[in-house]
Protein backbone atom coordinates (compact mmCIF):
# COMPACT_ATOMS: atom_id res chain seq x y z
CA UNK A 1 0.00 0.00 0.00
CA UNK A 2 1.15 3.51 -0.92
CA UNK A 3 2.29 5.65 2.32
CA UNK A 4 0.31 8.89 2.80
CA UNK A 5 2.09 12.04 2.79
CA UNK A 6 1.08 15.95 3.88
CA UNK A 7 3.66 17.77 1.29
CA UNK A 8 3.50 21.59 3.41
CA UNK A 9 5.33 23.90 0.39
CA UNK A 10 3.42 22.44 -2.01
CA UNK A 11 2.98 25.47 -4.63
CA UNK A 12 6.82 26.31 -4.80
CA UNK A 13 9.27 24.99 -7.27
CA UNK A 14 10.26 21.71 -5.02
CA UNK A 15 6.31 21.22 -3.78
CA UNK A 16 5.29 21.25 -7.27
CA UNK A 17 8.46 18.56 -8.52
CA UNK A 18 7.34 16.58 -5.49
CA UNK A 19 4.13 16.28 -6.40
CA UNK A 20 4.37 15.20 -10.11
CA UNK A 21 7.00 12.47 -8.98
CA UNK A 22 4.91 11.12 -6.60
CA UNK A 23 2.64 8.79 -8.12
CA UNK A 24 5.98 6.96 -10.20
CA UNK A 25 7.40 6.66 -6.77
CA UNK A 26 4.18 4.55 -5.43
CA UNK A 27 3.44 7.50 -2.79
CA UNK A 28 0.12 9.02 -2.36
CA UNK A 29 -0.17 13.13 -1.26
CA UNK A 30 -2.75 13.25 1.45
CA UNK A 31 -2.85 17.18 1.88
CA UNK A 32 -0.97 19.85 -0.34
CA UNK A 33 -0.73 22.93 1.91
CA UNK A 34 1.30 26.11 1.65
CA UNK A 35 1.71 29.76 3.26
CA UNK A 36 -1.54 30.21 4.92
CA UNK A 37 -3.14 26.59 5.61
CA UNK A 38 -3.27 24.88 8.69
CA UNK A 39 -1.16 21.90 9.28
CA UNK A 40 -2.92 20.74 12.48
CA UNK A 41 -6.13 20.14 10.72
CA UNK A 42 -4.03 17.77 8.15
CA UNK A 43 -1.65 16.09 9.74
CA UNK A 44 -3.79 12.96 11.34
CA UNK A 45 -4.47 11.46 7.95
CA UNK A 46 -0.61 11.41 6.48
CA UNK A 47 1.77 8.48 7.74
CA UNK A 48 4.54 11.03 7.32
CA UNK A 49 5.29 15.05 6.45
CA UNK A 50 7.69 16.59 4.10
CA UNK A 51 8.65 20.07 4.03
CA UNK A 52 9.63 22.34 1.18
CA UNK A 53 8.83 25.35 2.41
CA UNK A 54 10.78 28.06 4.45
CA UNK A 55 13.42 27.49 7.32
CA UNK A 56 10.61 29.61 9.35
CA UNK A 57 8.43 26.56 9.23
CA UNK A 58 10.52 24.08 10.45
CA UNK A 59 10.59 24.58 14.30
CA UNK A 60 6.27 24.51 14.24
CA UNK A 61 6.12 21.63 11.97
CA UNK A 62 8.82 19.49 14.05
CA UNK A 63 6.57 20.41 17.34
CA UNK A 64 3.55 18.91 15.70
CA UNK A 65 5.15 15.89 14.58
CA UNK A 66 6.58 15.47 17.90
CA UNK A 67 2.40 16.04 19.21
CA UNK A 68 0.99 13.62 16.22
CA UNK A 69 4.05 10.80 16.36
CA UNK A 70 4.61 11.74 12.60
CA UNK A 71 8.11 10.82 10.88
CA UNK A 72 9.44 13.87 9.22
CA UNK A 73 11.65 14.73 6.20
CA UNK A 74 13.06 18.61 6.04
CA UNK A 75 14.08 19.78 2.51
CA UNK A 76 14.05 23.44 3.65
CA UNK A 77 17.56 25.42 4.20
CA UNK A 78 19.29 28.86 4.89
CA UNK A 79 17.86 27.92 8.88
CA UNK A 80 20.57 30.38 11.34
CA UNK A 81 23.22 28.75 13.41
CA UNK A 82 20.86 29.59 16.21
CA UNK A 83 17.57 28.39 14.90
CA UNK A 84 19.77 24.91 13.88
CA UNK A 85 20.75 24.19 17.55
CA UNK A 86 17.11 24.11 18.68
CA UNK A 87 15.95 22.12 15.92
CA UNK A 88 18.89 19.61 16.00
CA UNK A 89 17.42 18.97 19.77
CA UNK A 90 13.84 19.07 18.51
CA UNK A 91 15.17 16.86 15.58
CA UNK A 92 16.13 13.96 17.46
CA UNK A 93 13.01 13.02 19.47
CA UNK A 94 11.32 12.51 16.08
CA UNK A 95 11.96 10.01 13.28
CA UNK A 96 13.59 12.84 10.82
CA UNK A 97 15.40 13.31 7.74
CA UNK A 98 17.06 16.50 7.31
CA UNK A 99 19.10 16.74 4.49
CA UNK A 100 20.54 19.94 2.38
CA UNK A 101 20.27 18.08 -0.51
CA UNK A 102 18.29 14.59 -1.67
CA UNK A 103 20.44 13.85 -4.87
CA UNK A 104 22.12 10.75 -5.30
CA UNK A 105 24.95 12.09 -7.11
CA UNK A 106 25.50 14.98 -4.37
CA UNK A 107 25.85 12.38 -1.20
CA UNK A 108 28.78 11.34 -3.01
CA UNK A 109 30.47 14.40 -3.63
CA UNK A 110 30.18 14.57 0.11
CA UNK A 111 31.97 11.54 0.64
CA UNK A 112 34.13 12.23 -2.26
CA UNK A 113 34.88 15.75 -0.48
CA UNK A 114 35.80 13.87 2.86
CA UNK A 115 38.05 11.78 1.19
CA UNK A 116 40.01 14.38 -0.68
CA UNK A 117 40.03 16.89 2.42
CA UNK A 118 41.47 14.15 4.64
CA UNK A 119 44.43 13.19 1.45
CA UNK A 120 44.62 16.30 0.26
CA UNK A 121 46.82 18.52 3.18
CA UNK A 122 46.68 21.89 3.94
CA UNK A 123 49.05 23.05 0.95
CA UNK A 124 46.25 22.31 -1.22
CA UNK A 125 43.81 25.38 -0.85
CA UNK A 126 39.79 24.64 -0.75
CA UNK A 127 37.14 26.99 -2.05
CA UNK A 128 33.57 25.98 -2.69
CA UNK A 129 31.62 27.67 -5.39
CA UNK A 130 27.94 27.43 -5.94
CA UNK A 131 25.71 28.95 -8.05
CA UNK A 132 21.64 28.88 -8.02
CA UNK A 133 18.49 30.23 -10.02
CA UNK A 134 18.20 34.16 -9.46
CA UNK A 135 14.88 33.44 -7.55
CA UNK A 136 17.12 31.42 -4.16
CA UNK A 137 16.49 33.03 -0.82
CA UNK A 138 19.38 31.82 0.72
CA UNK A 139 23.27 31.30 0.57
CA UNK A 140 25.19 30.33 0.93
CA UNK A 141 22.95 26.62 -0.29
CA UNK A 142 21.90 23.89 2.04
CA UNK A 143 24.34 21.86 0.16
CA UNK A 144 27.87 24.19 0.24
CA UNK A 145 27.14 24.47 4.13
CA UNK A 146 27.27 21.03 4.18
CA UNK A 147 30.67 20.52 1.98
CA UNK A 148 32.13 23.56 4.43
CA UNK A 149 30.93 21.73 7.10
CA UNK A 150 32.73 18.14 5.98
CA UNK A 151 35.81 20.00 5.40
CA UNK A 152 36.48 21.95 8.14
CA UNK A 153 35.77 18.58 10.05
CA UNK A 154 38.13 16.82 8.22
CA UNK A 155 40.78 19.82 8.34
CA UNK A 156 40.02 20.42 12.09
CA UNK A 157 39.06 23.94 11.91
CA UNK A 158 36.10 25.75 13.20
CA UNK A 159 33.42 28.12 11.16
CA UNK A 160 35.91 31.21 11.72
CA UNK A 161 37.99 29.92 9.31
CA UNK A 162 35.19 30.64 6.35
CA UNK A 163 35.89 33.47 3.77
CA UNK A 164 32.68 34.67 1.96
CA UNK A 165 33.51 35.76 -1.24
CA UNK A 166 36.67 38.47 -1.31
CA UNK A 167 36.77 42.14 -1.92
CA UNK A 168 39.47 45.43 -1.60
CA UNK A 169 43.11 44.88 0.04
CA UNK A 170 42.47 40.98 1.29
CA UNK A 171 45.62 40.39 2.33
CA UNK A 172 47.62 36.56 0.51
CA UNK A 173 45.04 33.58 1.08
CA UNK A 174 46.28 31.86 4.71
CA UNK A 175 46.18 28.37 4.09
CA UNK A 176 44.04 27.92 7.13
CA UNK A 177 40.89 29.85 4.92
CA UNK A 178 38.25 28.16 3.12
CA UNK A 179 36.91 30.15 0.46
CA UNK A 180 33.09 30.12 0.08
CA UNK A 181 31.61 31.61 -3.48
CA UNK A 182 27.56 31.95 -4.38
CA UNK A 183 26.48 32.64 -7.77
CA UNK A 184 23.34 33.81 -8.80
CA UNK A 185 21.35 33.88 -11.82
CA UNK A 186 18.97 32.60 -14.23
CA UNK A 187 17.45 29.37 -13.99
CA UNK A 188 20.01 27.36 -12.56
CA UNK A 189 19.10 24.01 -10.92
CA UNK A 190 22.25 24.27 -8.37
CA UNK A 191 26.00 23.35 -9.11
CA UNK A 192 28.30 22.81 -6.09
CA UNK A 193 32.18 22.84 -6.94
CA UNK A 194 34.68 22.29 -4.33
CA UNK A 195 38.72 22.94 -5.91
CA UNK A 196 41.58 21.97 -4.05
CA UNK A 197 44.22 24.08 -5.37
CA UNK A 198 48.12 23.92 -4.72
CA UNK A 199 51.29 25.20 -6.18
CA UNK A 200 51.09 23.55 -9.70
CA UNK A 201 47.61 21.04 -10.01
CA UNK A 202 44.53 21.53 -9.09
CA UNK A 203 41.41 18.82 -8.05
CA UNK A 204 37.93 20.06 -8.86
CA UNK A 205 35.03 17.77 -8.04
CA UNK A 206 31.82 19.52 -9.68
CA UNK A 207 27.84 18.40 -9.53
CA UNK A 208 25.54 19.87 -11.73
CA UNK A 209 21.72 19.65 -11.35
CA UNK A 210 19.72 20.20 -14.67
CA UNK A 211 16.37 18.94 -13.04
CA UNK A 212 14.58 19.15 -9.59
CA UNK A 213 13.26 15.63 -9.95
CA UNK A 214 16.05 14.72 -8.66
CA UNK A 215 15.74 16.08 -5.03
CA UNK A 216 12.24 15.45 -5.71
CA UNK A 217 12.68 11.39 -6.00
CA UNK A 218 15.35 11.64 -3.20
CA UNK A 219 13.08 12.76 -0.75
CA UNK A 220 10.22 11.22 -1.44
CA UNK A 221 12.37 7.75 -1.36
CA UNK A 222 13.32 9.17 2.19
CA UNK A 223 10.33 9.41 3.26
CA UNK A 224 9.44 5.34 2.78
CA UNK A 225 12.52 5.11 4.32
CA UNK A 226 11.77 6.48 7.35
CA UNK A 227 7.89 5.61 7.83
CA UNK A 228 8.22 2.80 10.43
CA UNK A 229 11.77 3.54 11.85
CA UNK A 230 12.66 5.03 15.53
CA UNK A 231 13.01 8.61 16.43
CA UNK A 232 16.24 10.06 15.59
CA UNK A 233 17.89 12.18 13.13
CA UNK A 234 18.97 10.48 9.92
CA UNK A 235 20.34 12.28 6.65
CA UNK A 236 20.47 10.89 3.07
CA UNK A 237 23.79 9.09 3.39
CA UNK A 238 21.85 7.05 6.18
CA UNK A 239 18.35 6.61 3.69
CA UNK A 240 21.18 5.45 0.72
CA UNK A 241 23.30 3.29 2.98
CA UNK A 242 26.51 5.32 2.33
CA UNK A 243 27.48 5.28 5.86
P1 LIG B 1 9.85 28.29 -3.46
O1 LIG B 1 9.97 29.70 -2.96
O2 LIG B 1 9.58 28.05 -4.91
O3 LIG B 1 8.66 27.55 -2.65
C1 LIG B 1 8.41 27.68 -1.29
C2 LIG B 1 6.92 27.50 -1.07
O4 LIG B 1 6.67 27.49 0.33
C3 LIG B 1 6.07 28.65 -1.67
O5 LIG B 1 4.97 28.10 -2.39
C4 LIG B 1 5.62 29.42 -0.44
O6 LIG B 1 4.33 30.03 -0.62
C5 LIG B 1 5.55 28.31 0.59
N1 LIG B 1 5.61 28.79 1.96
C6 LIG B 1 6.24 29.89 2.46
N2 LIG B 1 6.05 29.97 3.79
C7 LIG B 1 5.29 28.91 4.14
C8 LIG B 1 4.76 28.45 5.37
N3 LIG B 1 4.99 29.10 6.53
N4 LIG B 1 4.04 27.30 5.37
C9 LIG B 1 3.80 26.63 4.21
N5 LIG B 1 4.27 27.03 3.00
C10 LIG B 1 4.99 28.16 2.98
O7 LIG B 1 11.16 27.54 -2.98
P2 LIG B 1 11.76 26.16 -3.52
O8 LIG B 1 12.76 26.43 -4.58
O9 LIG B 1 10.66 25.19 -3.77
O10 LIG B 1 12.58 25.71 -2.23
C11 LIG B 1 11.96 25.52 -0.97
C12 LIG B 1 13.00 25.20 0.09
O11 LIG B 1 13.64 23.97 -0.23
C13 LIG B 1 14.14 26.24 0.17
O12 LIG B 1 14.55 26.35 1.51
C14 LIG B 1 15.23 25.62 -0.69
O13 LIG B 1 16.52 26.07 -0.38
C15 LIG B 1 15.05 24.15 -0.33
N6 LIG B 1 15.57 23.17 -1.29
C16 LIG B 1 16.14 22.06 -0.77
C17 LIG B 1 16.58 21.06 -1.61
C18 LIG B 1 17.13 19.80 -1.00
O14 LIG B 1 17.49 18.85 -1.73
N7 LIG B 1 17.20 19.72 0.34
C19 LIG B 1 16.47 21.18 -3.00
C20 LIG B 1 15.88 22.34 -3.52
C21 LIG B 1 15.43 23.33 -2.64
Amino acid sequence: MSIKVLLNGSRGRMGQAIAAAASDAGVSLCACLDAGDVVADHIAACDVIIDFSTHRATEGLLELALAHKKPIVIGTTGHSAEEKTRLLNLAQKVPCVWAGNFSIGVNLLFALTRRASAILGSDYDVEVVEMHHRFKKDAPSGTAARLLEIIMEERKLTSEALRHGREGITGERTPTEIGIHALRGGDVVGDHTVMFAALGERLELTHKASDRGIFARGSLRAAQWLVGRGAGLYDMQDVLGLK
